[in-house]
């Protein structure tokens, strides 16, 4: 990146729990004055992972410092492993060791992994302390820093344990993007070209015409399609915050991805990965059972293609699939629900299809 985006903010309206996500370039080294102006007081502990705390942790040390508070630096292993119990516990002790009491606050540094653990530190420590996301990934930007989901894995799944527990503030700084691995960018890309399915049709023109603008991180691309996505996924959490409804349209192309990232052992693909073909999917089963245009569905897949992103498996096995399907967590009776669309920009959510179906269009998937 040559340039840095000037700063925008997205508002996330939920009341009393309201808070700001600020994003833009160049924002990492001011934002202990942003913590100070979001009212946050005392001492906090910076939870981030082995990947990133050599490339910002001391800016981000500094910045809050020089602000006033008084922080530590606390480190896990980078990956999904570290989503566990075990060192959630070890948080809380360097958190008590580091001093931080009612009034302290936990600081996420880092992508998904880092924001989902150390949100539900902040959940749980004292019953509840203040917590700001500092999202480095794109996909923590556009999706896990935002909307107050929070939580860790057990032994028997992904995310099983967790609390809603919203951010006091966001702060997104984009250039730090130049350091994320190629393929955790595409991977990001997954949940951008989501939003743009279920909601925002412009926003689906809008990455056709700039696929390659948002590879080499074009600064102006990078901060609409982040700025776009945190304000859809706030409009939809404002109206339903607990997932009672309205937020599982955010679960568009994730029946199957969620199945495929299962069946595959969470090694073979990234989520967003395992996302695309699972959006593929759904493509295909809202033509067959949902009025989709057949151009709708190729645009999907013209544009994950595109992007770099998969939009099928053939080795991998439909029943198996079927199986981790019907016992997702999201799944009711184990009758597995779908997020499926009329129009790129327009989808239903909680719609069953009949059994016939979920192998059909997994075979013209295939064809
Ligand atoms: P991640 O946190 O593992 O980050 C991906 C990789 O990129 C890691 O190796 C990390 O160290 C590295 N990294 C992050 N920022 C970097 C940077 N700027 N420079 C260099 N390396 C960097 O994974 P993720 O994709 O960010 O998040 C995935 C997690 O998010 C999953 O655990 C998933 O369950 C969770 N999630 C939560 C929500 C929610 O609403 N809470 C939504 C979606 C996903």
């Amino acid at each position: 990146m040559t340039q840095t985006a000037q700063k925008q903010t997205v508002n996330v309206d939920l009341g009393d729990r309201s808070y700001d996500i600020q994003i833009g370039g160049g924002l990492l080294p001011s934002l202990g004055d942003a913590c100070v102006n979001a009212g946050l007081t005392g001492t906090g502990i910076v939870i981030t992972d082995s990947n990133v705390a050599p490339l910002y942790g001391d800016t981000a040390l500094a910045s809050l410092r020089d602000a006033g508070f008084k922080v530590t630096l606390e480190q896990i292993p980078a990956g999904e492993p570290s989503k566990n119990l075990e060192i959630m516990a070890d948080m809380y002790e360097r958190a008590i060791a580091a001093g931080v009491d009612r009034r302290g606050f936990v600081l996420a540094l880092g992508g998904g992994v880092v924001g989902d653990l150390s949100g539900f530190v902040a959940a749980s420590l004292f019953r509840g302390v203040r917590f700001v996301q500092v999202p480095t990934s794109l996909l923590a930007m556009v999706d896990s820093a935002v909307g107050g989901k929070t939580g860790v894995n057990l032994a028997s799944g992904k995310n099983l344990v967790g609390a809603f527990h919203q951010p006091e503030l966001v702060i997104a700084d984009t250039d730090v993007l130049q350091t994320l691995p190629p393929e955790e960018l595409v991977a990001g890309m997954a949940e951008v070209v989501k939003y743009g399915v279920i909601y925002d049709a412009e926003l689906f023109a809008f990455l056709e015409r700039s696929v390659s603008d948002i590879l080499a991180l074009d600064p102006a691309a990078i901060a609409h399609i982040v700025k776009r996505s945190c304000e859809i996924k706030a409009d939809v959490v404002r109206q339903d915050e607990r997932e009672g409804g309205l937020r599982a349209i955010l679960n568009y192309g994730h029946t199957l991805g969620h199945a495929v990232e299962k069946v595959t052992g969470y090694k073979q693909y990234l989520h967003g990965q395992a996302i695309g073909i699972g959006m593929a999917y759904a493509a295909h089963l809202s033509a067959d059972q949902h009025g989709l245009p057949a151009e709708h569905v190729q645009r999907q897949l013209a544009l994950l293609t595109e992007l770099g992103l998969p939009t099928r498996d053939a080795s991998l096995d439909i029943d198996a699939l079927r199986t981790a399907m019907s016992v997702d967590k999201k799944s009711i009776a184990s009758i597995p629900k779908f997020v499926l669309a009329s129009a790129i920009g327009s989808v239903d959510f909680g719609v069953t299809v009949p059994e016939p179906a979920i192998e059909s269009a997994w075979k013209t998937q295939h064809a």
